[in-house]
């Protein structure tokens, strides 16, 4: 079906659409169908648009993507099928790895995934070899990661995580950037930073925001981390959508 450019709700029939067409060729879970109901919901809260308080993580995200060592960023089946260009030209500027993690795990769906990402401009991209670790205190294959991406990571940019793998990211002492809709799931309460904004708009943010800060001086970087209180921020954000409610 053609979604004309003029209907009022384009941009959230096109989400709607690629993530119907991934699932039809088979590298979106059915389950991710759901996942991106729930956001949808909360982004028509934040009124579709990136407010000034996700905003500010986004920058201050780009500035611990810049300082990190080792940042990966995780992409799964709904990432994939949203925004698989912006995604390799984020981890580009960041100088980040990209690895695939999924949460139904299947080597079909590992391997979809990964052409996409090379179609779209990777160099490389990791989770799909056999030379991976399991992180501690999660069960099945959902504590799968590759060797020579998250597993030695500092910094994880997980744009769609679950609550469990967050929090165990965080105990393996990782940063864990998030990017998440519901300012209420265990997610956004455990990572170091959350970005409360839908990824279509944020990852295009942090391109812009990598590109003005990537040559500024360290102290700098370091300074925005420090001054910037994660758990105030999302306190915020649920009252703004109490207000606009
Ligand atoms: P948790 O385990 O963290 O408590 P959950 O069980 O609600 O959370 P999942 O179902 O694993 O989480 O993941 C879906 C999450 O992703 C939802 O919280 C939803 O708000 C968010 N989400 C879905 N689509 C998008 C999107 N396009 N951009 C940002 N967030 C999204």
């Amino acid at each position: 079906m053609k979604i004309p450019k003029s209907h009022p709700r384009y941009e959230s029939l096109m989400q709607r659409h690629l993530l119907l067409e991934g699932l039809r060729k088979g590298y979106v879970a059915e389950a991710g169908l759901i996942a991106h109901g729930r956001g949808e919901a909360f982004d028509y809260l934040l009124g579709e648009r990136t407010i000034k308080e996700a905003m500010s993580a986004e920058r201050i995200a780009v500035a611990m993507l810049l300082l990190s060592e080792k940042p990966v960023i995780s992409v799964n089946g709904n990432t994939a099928a949203l925004i698989p260009e912006v995604i390799v030209n984020l981890a580009g500027l960041i100088n980040a790895k990209i690895e695939i993690n999924l949460f139904y795990r299947t080597s079909k769906r590992e391997k979809l995934i990964k052409k996409i990402l090379l179609e779209n401009g990777a160099e490389e991209v990791l989770g799909t070899e056999k030379d991976s670790r399991m992180i501690p205190g999660i069960d099945s294959e959902r504590s799968r990661v590759d060797t020579r991406g998250i597993w030695p990571a500092d910094t994880v940019l997980v744009p769609l995580e679950d609550g469990d793998r967050t929090e165990a990211l965080i105990k393996m002492g990782k940063n864990v950037i998030a990017i998440d809709l519901n300012p209420l799931s265990r997610t956004s309460e455990y990572a170091t930073i959350t970005i409360v904004d839908n990824i279509v708009r944020a990852i295009p943010n942090m391109i812009k925001f990598s590109s003005e800060m990537k040559d500024w001086k360290r102290d700098r970087l370091e300074g925005m981390i420090k001054n910037f209180d994660n758990k105030k921020n999302l306190r915020e954000i649920i009252s703004r959508m109490r207000k606009g409610l």
